[in-house]
């Protein structure tokens, strides 16, 4: 129930390891600021007051990976207002997704002693595949700046907007030397969106694509690239799964480069 005249946010975990929620925390320079603006209702991570819902804004962190979740995310959904989904675990299904690929039955039985008390789907999939998202902030974690962004423009009855474009432009206005070209090692840069600042190829190090996908990623050519830079058919299928496999563009390509048959010479 609503206790304030400021905007109501809760802030929600399913499946995932806490980080995304960790960067509401880390904008330390900015907490107050927001908590003058938005009245912080439910969030366990990080105060023990849980008001309960509806709320304004909700930002959901985490993928859908057990019969509980399914039911829970439906609720969630009806009691809010405005459903953010953040980082690559509620956004793509996350590094978990890996399972949709495998048996799950051999997962339980090779990581548990007593298999038979797990309940969970063969599936982790993205909040998009179960219930409507508004907006969805990608990352693995999200970035601090964009989330403050996304914050505001809601609050203020505003649809938010973040970059597309991708990683590569980053790069080049930071002045940064290819890791592709120079180094020939692949880098996931020219279909991921912008969003962290080229961290990565900013130490030296190919992008391994935790932003998740372009707007209309062009991913024959990428694959093509993959492959002249001697990434072997198992190391390509590997790359373009690791963050954000689950997602259409990747899915689909990391299909067809497993399933395509061998060429004898
Ligand atoms: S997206 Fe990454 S940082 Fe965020 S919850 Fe999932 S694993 Fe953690
Ligand atoms: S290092 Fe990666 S992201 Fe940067 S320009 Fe090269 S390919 Fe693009
Ligand atoms: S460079 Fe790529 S892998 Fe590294 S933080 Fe940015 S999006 Fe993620």
């Amino acid at each position: 129930m609503k206790t304030s005249s400021k905007p109501s946010v809760a802030v929600i975990k399913f499946a995932s390891c806490d980080g995304c929620q960790l960067q509401f925390l880390n904008a330390e320079d900015e907490l107050l600021a927001l908590a003058q603006l938005v009245d912080l209702a439910y969030f366990p991570e990080a105060r023990s007051r849980e008001v309960r819902g509806p709320y304004d804004v909700t930002f959901v962190e985490g993928s859908v990976s057990t019969p509980d979740d399914a039911r829970r995310i439906v609720g969630v959904r009806a009691a809010t207002r405005w459903l953010v989904s953040i980082g690559a675990c509620a956004t793509s299904g996350g590094i978990q997704a890996l399972r949709n690929w495998a048996n799950i039955e051999d997962y339980k039985r090779i990581v548990y002693p007593s298999p038979e008390f797990i309940s969970t789907l063969s599936t982790s999939t993205p909040i998009a595949e179960h219930v409507r998202v508004d907006f969805e902030l990608w990352g693995c974690p999200i970035d601090k700046d964009q989330l403050l962004t996304v914050v505001r423009s809601l609050i203020s009855g505003a649809a938010p907007v973040l970059p597309g474009h991708a990683l590569c432009l980053e790069c080049k206005r930071r002045g940064l030397t290819c890791v592709s070209v120079a180094a020939a090692q692949p880098c996931l840069g020219p279909i991921t969106r912008t969003g962290c600042g080229a961290v990565c190829p900013s130490v030296g190090r190919g992008c391994y694509g935790c932003f998740g996908p372009v707007d209309d990623p062009n991913m024959n050519a990428f694959a093509e690239l993959l492959e002249r830079q001697g990434l072997s058919r198992d190391e390509c299928v590997r790359r373009l799964r690791l963050m954000n496999g689950y997602l259409r563009p990747m899915r689909d390509t990391s299909d067809a480069i497993e399933n395509r048959p061998v060429t004898k010479h």
